[in-house]
């Protein structure tokens, strides 16, 4: 398993890379720079997937978002989404600060899987400013995954 943030409904949970701290990075401000409440080191850029795992924290996040926000739609029993996750981190990495993207498990997170008609997985939705802007789905390697987010 790759590893994943923490969120909630107020934000993202970062751990300070110099004193160990969890910080929360509200929303609307994961297009900045955080620093930690603790030590005021500089935390690291967003750049891993954040597991989504409450309707609450979804809505909030694409509602306050700055930032495109890539969803993964995926389940533990699904072998592409496996295959899948590896690919979905390295763009994740690649887009620290231009895009936030996010897993959904569609076995825990049936409404949120609902709300945009979610079938095959794994499936991939972008959206941009609180909107849909795209839906895809399928194993896609980073690259092509990037490509359909910059072009979409
Ligand atoms: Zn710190």
């Amino acid at each position: 398993m790759s590893h994943s943030l923490q969120s909630d409904e107020r934000g993202i949970i970062q751990s300070c890379p110099a004193c160990g701290t969890a910080n929360r990075i509200a929303y609307a401000k994961i297009a900045q720079q955080g620093r930690c409440g603790t030590c005021k080191a500089d935390l690291t850029r967003i750049a891993e997937p954040v597991e989504i795992d409450s309707v609450e924290a979804f809505a909030a996040l694409v509602s306050q978002s700055p930032l495109p926000v890539v969803i993964d739609f995926w389940a533990s029993w699904c072998g592409p989404c496996q295959i899948m996750a590896p690919e979905f981190a390295k763009a994740a990495a690649q887009t620290a600060g231009e895009a936030v993207f996010v897993k959904v498990n569609t076995d825990e997170q049936q409404q949120i899987a609902g709300q945009f008609r979610v079938q095959g997985i794994p499936a991939f939705v972008l959206i941009k400013n609180g909107k849909l802007a795209a839906q895809t789905s399928g194993f896609q390697a980073a690259a092509r995954l990037l490509a359909w987010v910059r072009q979409s």
